[in-house]
């Protein structure tokens, strides 16, 4: 189907529906502020339709009831579906999310394939144990999915987070509901067509539309639904894991991150300057796993400051289909007003703007200049918050214990980055460092067979690797007597 065929829709039971009520939220170019079409505005009625598809085709077998080896090879045609559709995709996502379309193309585009590929595999080996108990019996375990899934994820990346649930809970046998965040919700409507013609059953994947404060609540707590896999806020994922949690609903919760980046005065320079740009400025800083915490250890600090200044206005900044734009517009006016305003509140309490600082006034969109920040303490809320911006603070430390301190300061713990050419000192921090994943010279290393996810207030549960499948499966005790 042509996307005029589907986009405003909702995708129920394998067919593609208006919302209950024919509403539809218009969707806006970040880039310029233009409406490029309309998602269709779900109801909690729409929840209660996609939930029931999802249940009927959980409970028929159809999809949970086929061996691993054959969900693996509908999951592959998938990843092929996704390659040849790549541009397609990549232009969606670009335009949805005001994501340059270099990163689309070269890394949205091509680790949604890669991991339906990784899981396909997976899905063939997930298997259960035998158990060497000293009683008369055999004992084995078994392993099975998990049911009906509601999959909720946010703005910032939502072809891959939509792709790293579905890729291991499909593989495992389970069927969605899937709530895309209501600014960027295209792709997901492109992946159902893809995960349809790639041959998955009817009713075992739905996409509904629509604002999360008003079908949020009707979806987490629904009674068809087992579990909750949420990528978002952590204010959003405290309120879901609570309201699931009165009603016992597994949550997988991969939350916000202020990553800490430790610059030691024995890396090489060069290369970590390079890495500490891209990782506060990646998807314009809108990246839970960024890096917009610099600890410097003093030697370097001004040296490191001096070399920023002159390079965040080089980088490439402007309208995200170019293929040479490396920052793009933030999703919206709201993160730009934020975004500013967290920046206003710095510079009002005395901190140094070293670069940046400003609101860019480009074709209308919502731009905001790499912004590098000096000389501000740990309180400041650009410090201790995440600002899911393009901007960086850099803070001086004295002692490799001190900057260890400082990085797990906040209450955050997502990733977390060191940058030195000395190993033993690498393992050592690594060990030592709160977060679910550290990047040793270089930031933003991913691979659908490396684990994330959070510690602390950034979350529970990982996505990718073996971790991600079997949060999509329960073990089932099998006891029989011998005799
Ligand atoms: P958000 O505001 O928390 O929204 C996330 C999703 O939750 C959206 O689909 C949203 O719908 C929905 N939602 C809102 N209220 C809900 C409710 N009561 N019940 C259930 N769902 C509800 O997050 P965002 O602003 O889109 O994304 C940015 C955040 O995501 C950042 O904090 C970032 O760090 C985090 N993030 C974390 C990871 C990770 O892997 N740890 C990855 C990416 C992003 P609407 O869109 O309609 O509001
Ligand atoms: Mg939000």
């Amino acid at each position: 189907m042509s996307k005029a065929g589907y986009y405003g829709k909702l995708f129920i039971g394998g067919d593609w529906h208006e919302a209950t009520g024919g509403k539809r939220r218009d969707v806006i170019n970040p880039a310029n502020g233009k409406v490029i079409g309309t998602v269709a505005a779900g109801t909690t009625a729409d929840i209660d339709r996609a939930a029931q598809a999802a249940r009927t085709a959980f409970d028929s077998g159809v999809w949970s009831g086929l061996p691993g080896r054959e969900r693996s090879r509908v999951l592959l045609k998938v990843s092929q579906l996704i390659r040849e559709r790549a541009d397609e995709l990549a232009e969606a996502e670009s335009a949805d999310v005001g994501k340059p379309i270099m990163f689309a193309k070269n890394i949205d585009v091509p680790t949604a394939a890669d991991q339906f590929e990784y899981f396909a595999a997976q899905a063939q080996l997930l298997d259960g144990s035998v158990r060497n108990a000293p009683l008369p019996v055999h004992a084995y375990t078994r392993r099975e999915p998990v049911g009906v899934v509601a999959a909720v994820t946010p703005f910032n990346f939502p072809l891959i987070l939509s792709s790293s649930k579905f890729a291991p809970g499909l593989a495992a046998g389970n069927t969605f509901v899937h709530k895309p965040a209501s600014e960027t919700s295209l792709s997901a409507l492109i992946l159902a067509d893809i995960v349809t013609a790639a041959g998955v059953p009817r009713g075992v994947f739905n996409v509904v539309t629509g604002s999360g404060s008003a079908l949020g609540d009707h979806l987490v707590t629904h009674p068809l639904i087992d579990k909750i896999a949420f990528t978002g806020s952590v204010e959003v994922g405290s309120h879901v894991a609570e309201i699931a949690g009165k009603v016992l609903k597994p949550v997988t919760a991969e939350l916000g991150g202020n990553g800490p980046n430790i610059l030691f005065a024995d890396a090489d320079i060069d290369k970590a300057v390079g890495t500490v740009i891209s990782a506060f400025v990646f998807n314009t800083g809108q990246f839970c796993m960024a890096g917009p915490r610099l600890l410097v250890e003093r030697p370097l600090y001004e040296t490191v400051l001096d070399i920023l200044g002159k390079a965040v206005g080089g980088v490439p900044l402007g309208d995200p289909s170019n293929p040479g734009t490396v920052i793009g517009p933030l999703v919206s006016k709201d993160q730009l007003d934020k975004v500013s305003g967290m920046v206003e509140a710095a510079r009002a309490a005395g901190a140094r703007i070293v670069a940046g600082g400003r609101k860019l006034d480009i074709d209308g969109g919502y731009f905001y200049a790499p912004t590098v920040i000096a000389d501000i303490n740990d309180r400041a809320p650009c410090v201790r918050e995440e600002v899911f911006g393009p901007v960086l603070t850099v803070q001086p430390f004295d002692s490799e214990e001190e900057a260890i301190a400082r990085a797990n300061g906040t209450r955050y713990g997502l990733a977390a980055g060191v940058q030195t050419t000395d190993i033993a000192r690498a393992h050592r921090v690594a060990a030592r460092l709160e977060a679910g994943i550290v990047w040793v010279n270089g930031w933003a290393m991913l691979d659908p067979s490396i684990p994330f996810g959070g510690v602390r207030n950034s979350g529970w549960g990982r996505e990718s690797g073996e971790e991600a499948l079997l949060s999509y499966t329960r073990s089932k005790s099998v006891v029989i007597a011998l005799g």
